[in-house]
């Protein structure tokens, strides 16, 4: 019984933009067809591994076109569809490519239609050149058949149908040729042999399509006649990329099969080819993307492709990739796993484990490769995926330090460009014994900061710690090459010689006084010291060793800081002219002396981008004193 059924509203935008599309490649629907009939030979193939019955014994893709009806056919003998399938996979988007794709153009006036190819809208670009789209299937779990007919407008019907074999038909009528657009190219025997060839050539299964043959001349009865007639041909090599000779495969060919799998649509930034035979006989291809693929982010997305000896067992497998390189796309075949091989066993194979570290490591190399020989290629990498190598570097609390810290690169005060630790290292002053960090955002900002006033005048570099795991990493680290890292602002500098700390200790003792009544009024204080660090500004905010403050704000920020805040420590430069001035105000009157710190406290907060906690004391405090300076 026919039935007709509504495309639900974001089916039907897409739709929408599939028909009006001006998408240049709409040869690309091709690919996408070929891609679903082959996925759905490997589904059925995968549940014949548990059930002979269901197996076929020639697996196969056919193309053929008539010009008389102007159709194209595209059939599979996969895993078919049932009804539920039919609505649930072509008649609503369950994909979330397609809906990622709907949400990055949503607010675009003019969508941006290269990004088609990218998003692997499937089944839905058909409708770039169909009329009329029609879909034979006979599922192989029920047994039943079913037609479903779309012009991909706002609805498609569906009902039942005969069918002799099990897997899916898919017949497009084509549009018809405009001025702008040539539908019937896709009709021509070299264009769809020139398509298969360039997309699909690696399709594990054959694809056939008819192709002219020219009959021997004794064999024509008129002279003058060429014969010809046609036959089945298979079209694809079928051998995979990466059971290929590294040497034989080009870059093209690499970058080709790189966008068609992993739906990219600019080539990858680099290709790692790795060919492992021994104890454990392995091929892996990995493709760091020039930019993070959407779903870069999405945690259950992780993971390589697994193949058994050229048969494609599973997807996304995650225990073939640590978490921190998730942003790597990839596959890996070997031949040494079980065929029936499930996730669950995946975690306990000691062969994928080996496999995972040594496709890590390979990753690795490659990343030190690109870093030491093209720098400019480095920091873009960097750029996108910088974060993953730190949060790599901090996780499991360090145990990947070793092979991470040389990928690092961080900005620094004295440099133009990012540098590595080794490169800091380098180029340290003479009498300069930790490497100095400081929070900000920029080289601007941090050059800004009252407690660079000493290290600027030494000479020293300083690195610029702007991701939230900076700091967390650097911890992590503790040293490097057996130095230290250092905050510009925790604990003792040690930039002045000992006789001048001497004398700033003696001054300390001296005016005992004031310090321990400025100390008074400051009760979020853990201390107040004169600053051994200073040279223009009057004051500045320092943490005690292990806490920072920016630490802090980030474990607050994710709810983790159960109330632990950094060690405040109000450091006062004694020849400022502002300290004289509060030392005079104390003489003539002690009171006065817990406004001026509360001030001065808070503008140290200020600086180190920390709100007061109650601003309105400020402002009333500022006010007063300005009534107070011009009277
Ligand atoms: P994708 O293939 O990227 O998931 P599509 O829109 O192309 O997205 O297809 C949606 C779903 O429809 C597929 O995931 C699959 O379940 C089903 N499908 C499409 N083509 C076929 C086919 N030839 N045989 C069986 N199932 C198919």
């Amino acid at each position: 019984m026919k039935e007709k059924m509504e495309f639900k509203t974001e089916t039907k935008r897409l739709l929408d933009m599939m028909i009006n599309s001006i998408y240049t490649h709409k040869e690309i629907f091709l690919r996408e067809l070929i891609s679903n009939a082959s996925d759905a030979i490997d589904k059925r193939h995968y549940l014949a591994l548990t059930d002979s019955s269901k197996a076929s014994d020639n697996y196969e893709i056919l193309i053929e076109a008539d010009k008389d009806s102007r159709t194209l056919t595209i059939s599979d003998n996969g895993i078919g569809m049932t009804k539920e399938e039919l609505v649930e996979h072509l008649g609503t988007i369950a994909k979330s490519g397609s809906k990622e794709f709907l949400e990055k153009i949503a607010n675009e006036k003019t969508p941006d239609v290269d990004i088609i190819g990218q998003f692997g809208v499937g089944f839905y670009s058909a409708f770039m050149v169909a009329k009329e789209i029609t879909v034979y299937t006979k599922s192989i779990q029920n047994g039943e058949a079913h037609v479903f007919t779309s012009e991909g407008l706002d609805s498609y019907e569906i009902d039942t149908c005969d069918k002799e074999d099990f897997g899916t038909k898919i017949v497009i009528s084509l549009r018809d040729n405009t001025e702008d657009n040539k539908y019937d190219e896709f009709l021509e025997e070299y264009r769809i042999k020139e398509l298969i060839k360039k997309y699909s050539d690696y399709v594990r299964y054959p694809i056939k399509t008819w192709v002219t043959k020219y009959d021997a001349k004794e064999d024509a009865k008129d002279d003058n006649e060429e014969k010809t007639h046609l036959e089945l041909e298979t079209i694809n090599s079928m051998l995979p990329i990466w059971k290929k000779n590294k040497s034989e495969v080009t870059d093209e060919e690499l970058n080709n099969f790189y966008k068609s799998k992993f739906m990219d649509y600019q080539d990858p930034l680099s290709t790692i080819f790795v060919n492992v035979e021994g104890m454990l006989t392995y091929n892996a291809l990995l493709f760091i993307p020039k930019k993070p693929i959407y779903d870069f982010n999405d945690r259950n997305e992780r993971g390589l492709q697994l193949y058994t000896k050229g048969v494609f067992i599973l997807d996304k497998c995650k225990d073939l990739i640590p978490e921190y390189l998730r942003f790597v796309k990839g596959l890996v075949d070997s031949a040494d796993l079980p065929l029936n091989i499930s996730r669950e066993m995946l975690q306990e194979d000691r062969s994928i484990k080996k496999i995972a570290t040594n496709v890590e490591k390979k990753i690795l190399a490659e990343l030190g490769r690109m870093l030491k020989n093209d720098r400019e290629k480095y920091e873009e990498f960097f750029n996108d995926y910088g974060i993953n190598l730190k949060f790599g570097l901090y996780e499991e609390y360090g145990a990947k330090k070793d092979s991470l810290k040389d990928l690092i690169i961080l900005a620094s005060v004295n440099n133009e460009k990012r540098i590595t630790f080794a490169e800091y290292k380098e180029k340290m002053a003479e009498g300069q014994k930790e490497i100095y960090y400081a929070i900000g955002k920029d080289k601007e900002a941090v050059s800004k900061l009252p407690q660079m006033d000493l290290i600027k005048n030494k000479g020293y570099d300083v690195l610029i710690l702007s991701d939230d795991v900076d700091e967390f990493m650097l911890q992590v680290l503790a040293e490097y090459d057996g130095i230290k890292f250092k905050s510009i602002n925790q604990g003792d500098l040690d930039l002045i010689d000992e006789e001048e700390s001497k004398k700033i200790d003696e001054l300390k003792e001296s005016k005992k006084d004031i310090i321990e009544d400025i100390k008074k009024a400051l009760p979020e204080c853990k201390d107040v010291i004169f600053s051994k660090r200073l040279v223009e500004a009057p004051c500045c905010l320092a943490a005690s060793e292990g806490l920072s403050f920016e630490m802090e704000r980030v474990l607050q920020a994710q709810h983790q800081s159960h109330g632990m805040k950094a060690e405040r420590i109000l450091e006062i430069n004694p020849n400022h002219e502002v300290f004289k001035a509060i030392e005079k105000a104390y003489e003539s009157n002690k009171e006065s002396v817990s406004k001026y710190a509360k001030l001065l406290y808070t503008q140290a907060l200020l600086m180190e981008g920390i709100l007061p906690s109650d601003p309105k004391e400020f402002a009333d405090s500022l006010c007063e004193l300005m009534v107070e300076s011009v009277k």
